[in-house]
């Protein structure tokens, strides 16, 4: 398996690719606003998007996912994630984006444990910068979405934030033994160990 990635949109969201080496398939983490900017990333590194997890509903994270989902990807989220994406909730609105709703494929929650392109992926829910938020988990990486940035965490102020929730969320991520990669939502990348010794979160009490 092979990552990629790309950053896009004036919100810099980062859009994350495993790509199955042999098959040239791949799982898109959050693809962002742009839907041609996926399909030339696609061109030119040679690979097809099969399935689409989205950390949450927000626009900037999820904003092409109806037209990923037309040419055939598979489009995954938390039950949560998956109402605003039908019905509203996407911040679209209060952005003055344009936002096309769907109807997500398949519905995640804590625990699952996806078999993709060859990719081992445990789904973890890490709500409070939405009640739906998810991180994905596979080898020694962890993409946090909106949960966890480098020396920092989600915005709480949105519908369905909860800053209470979102640091019991960052304490069980801070929890995982081990280091692991942090490939958040927006920014730079970062460390579990850095977070662990540097994030403001790591020591507060709930
Ligand atoms: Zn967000």
């Amino acid at each position: 398996m092979k990552l990629y990635h790309l950053s896009s949109g004036p919100l810099r969201v980062n859009t994350y690719f495993l790509v199955d080496e042999t098959t040239r398939e791949a799982v898109c983490i959050d693809g962002g606003e742009n839907y041609r900017l996926i399909k030339k990333t696609e061109r030119d590194n040679g690979f097809t998007v099969k399935h689409l997890l989205l950390t949450h509903a927000h626009f900037d994270h999820a904003g092409n996912a109806a037209a990923l989902q037309k040419d055939g990807a598979i489009v995954y989220a938390s039950a949560q994630e998956a109402a605003k994406l039908k019905n509203g909730g996407t911040l679209a609105e209060n952005f003055g984006r344009a936002f096309t709703p769907l109807t997500v494929d398949a519905i995640l929650k804590d625990g699952d444990v996806l078999d993709l392109v060859g990719v081992k992926i445990e789904v973890m829910l890490t709500a409070g910068h939405t009640d739906g938020s998810l991180t994905f988990k596979t080898g020694d990486m962890l993409f946090t979405g909106d949960t966890l940035f480098l020396e920092s965490v989600g915005r709480t102020d949105f519908p369905t934030g909860d800053r209470d929730a979102l640091i019991r969320s960052v304490q069980k991520l801070f929890a995982l033994s081990g280091d692991y990669k942090v490939y958040p939502g927006h920014e730079e990348f970062t460390t579990l160990s850095h977070e662990r010794k540097y994030n403001f979160f790591s020591d507060v009490d709930i």
